[in-house]
């Protein structure tokens, strides 16, 4: 085939389909310009998925009449007009694209009136040519509405999903917008009811209590970070390391509220909630990252969901560190949750006054100070115990052991049920952490020195993180041949079996390195590894010392792996059960 232009119609349906790839796309361009035109007030209706009809009422200032068959030409735009400003785009929209693409493939019609103008203004295309026009009366603002979308490409429409699916993802872009905007009133309308609406009262935590319920919105915690140097903000909402998803579809961010998808984002999220997740779980978050315009490229992306940063990793420590500060603040203990459909959680345990259990300060210096022994094996009543000052009243009481691996409490909240393995283990890895950035982490001689083979696998990960085995207590070296001689292991590990040690030690580095960063992948396998198991029977002396030693890590409600420590069963929610309220 020869090389020709091809004709206009078929041009526009293929830009059109970089724009408007499925319902929720129009839906996406069509908010946004009713964004940028200021509105207080953003009506959604969609019927069908969205392909049936959308529909978007705005009460913004409206499109002068003389320019509405302008709006739909290609690069037609009233937000930019220079080099300079497409380098430091303020609005949602700049590319002057959205309304020929949308207009390209369905029947449109738009309705518009400026304030200041005594009526309003209709024009009606198909397939992207206009077929009628004229005055009509209609309140000040912008009415678009879309109908029979991608009528014209029968192969689009075909690879549409079911309109459930496209319906959902209306649903999250609208209140996604709501979050951000929350001096717009939104609401959205799926055939026919109402399926959303935000107050827009201008207060963040409504905007955040209509998208996520009243349920999770007891659990977001706010964020907000500054980066002194560059100015960079981030403000929102971090859902507490109790609220998890399984995947990162809820983790939201906005730059400039603009809402895009970004990797690095979430990683800076997913680093933030580091020890505090169980693995393959994935908070809750709507950040919004404020950055100077022109830091920032959104023009990299057709439907602008990604942007470029000049600073890239500025970025990422901003958001990292806000997220982090409200989480180490403010953590809460994992708890049993109330049944689906209840109200909201316990209220002798709202979150904003959670019981301090885990005081920071109390005594979690002095027993974890430099120079004191490790316990061996066997749990507490050693000398780091004795040496340690006593709390006067522990926080939970002691109340048994079940199934030898939980321990039973009670507390001023209700009942906890610990798990002597995850919480000793954290103990441990606190322990061993913290030793390393003081001084070397004890070690313990062997009498003889014991030969271990490793396999290739093994060795490789041994010499990946020699250093850090050694700093944490572990010596040894090249026997020849994929051997090596064990000389110490870590003094936490008592009697064990030493070769057994690193063999374990080894396979969990190898393991957990997959996810973490190198330091705490040892550190964390160490504890593991050393921590008591379950089925190994406890002492009460010996489950009182572990729970409070519990409580003076910084972490206490969750392993080094992300597991919960504890489970809380509130007094509020034992009554309930027992029909006493
Ligand atoms: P862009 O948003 O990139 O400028 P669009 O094709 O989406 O391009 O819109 C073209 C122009 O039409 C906009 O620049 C704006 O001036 C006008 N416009 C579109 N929608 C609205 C609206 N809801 N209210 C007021 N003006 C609008
Ligand atoms: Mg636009």
């Amino acid at each position: 085939m020869p090389i020709k232009v091809l004709p206009p119609d078929l041009a526009a349906k293929i830009a059109a389909g970089e724009v408007v790839e499925r319902p929720a796309s129009v839906v996406k361009e069509l908010v946004e310009n009713s964004i940028d035109a200021g509105s207080s007030q953003i009506t959604v209706e969609i019927k069908s998925g969205g392909v049936e009809q959308v529909k978007v009422v705005d009460d913004g200032q409206g499109i002068p009449t003389e320019e509405v068959a302008i709006a739909f030409q290609r690069h037609a735009t009233s937000k930019i007009d220079s080099q300079e400003q497409l380098d430091a785009i303020a609005t949602l929209g700049f590319r002057g694209e959205a309304l020929p693409s949308i207009a390209a493939v369905s029947r449109t019609v738009i309705t518009t009136r400026q304030p200041l103008d005594q009526g309003g203004f209709r024009l009606e295309l198909l397939w992207g040519e206009p077929v009628s026009s004229g005055s009509q009366g209609c309140p000040t603002g912008t009415a678009v509405e879309v109908s029979d979308l991608f009528g014209n490409l029968p192969a689009r429409r075909k690879f549409l999903r079911s309109s459930s699916a496209e319906t959902s993802r209306i649903q999250e872009l609208v209140s996604r917008y709501a979050l951000v905007f929350p001096g717009i009133r939104f609401q959205l309308m799926v055939d026919g009811r109402v399926s959303f609406t935000s107050p827009g009262n201008g207060l963040p935590r409504e905007a955040m209590l209509a998208v996520y319920g009243p349920q999770a919105a007891t659990a977001m915690l706010e964020v907000h970070g500054e980066d002194s140097e560059t100015g960079y903000q981030v403000d929102g909402f971090a859902g507490a390391p109790s609220l998890t998803r399984a995947n990162r579809t809820y983790m939201t961010f906005f730059v400039n509220r603009r809402w895009v998808q970004s990797r690095m984002l979430s990683f800076a999220v997913e680093e933030a909630y580091m020890g505090l997740l169980q693995v393959k779980r994935y908070p809750l978050t709507a950040l919004n990252i404020s950055i100077p315009y022109d830091e920032v490229d959104v023009n990299s992306h057709p439907s602008k969901r990604e942007v470029r940063f000049r600073e890239e990793s500025r970025v990422f420590s901003t958001v990292q560190r806000a997220v982090r500060a409200v989480l180490v603040a403010d953590s809460p203990v994992p708890s049993m949750n109330a049944p689906a459909g209840a109200p909201p959680p316990d209220s002798d345990y709202p979150r904003a006054m959670a019981p301090s259990f885990f005081p920071r300060s109390a005594f979690g210096g002095a027993r974890t100070g430099a120079g004191m022994p490790d316990y061996q094996g066997a749990l507490p009543g050693g000398p780091a115990d004795a040496a340690a000052p006593r709390q006067p009243a522990p926080p939970l009481k002691v109340v048994g052991q079940l199934k030898l691996t939980y321990i039973v409490a009670e507390g001023p909240a209700g009942m906890f049920l610990v798990d002597q393995h995850a919480a000793h283990e954290r103990v441990l890895f606190d322990r061993i952490s913290q030793k390393t950035s003081e001084q070397e982490l004890q070690s313990q001689p062997l009498l003889e020195p014991v030969p271990v083979e490793l396999s290739p696998a093994q060795g490789d990960t041994l010499q990946a993180n020699r250093e850090s085995l050694e700093n944490y207590g572990f010596q040894f070296e090249p026997f020849g041949d994929g051997s090596y001689l064990l000389r110490a292991v870590p003094a936490i590990f008592g009697e064990g079996d030493p070769a057994k040690s690193l063999l374990d030690v080894l396979d969990m580095t190898a393991f957990e390195g997959l996810v973490r960063q190198k330091e705490d992948v040892t550190a964390a396998s160490i504890a593991c590894h050393g921590a008591i198991r379950a089925g190994k029977p406890l002492t009460q002396p010996e489950m009182v010392a572990l729970l409070e030693q519990l409580e003076a890590t910084p972490n206490p409600h969750t392993c080094p792996h992300g597991r919960p420590t504890m489970v809380h069963f509130s007094s509020n929610h034992m009554e309930r059960e027992f029909g006493r309220r």
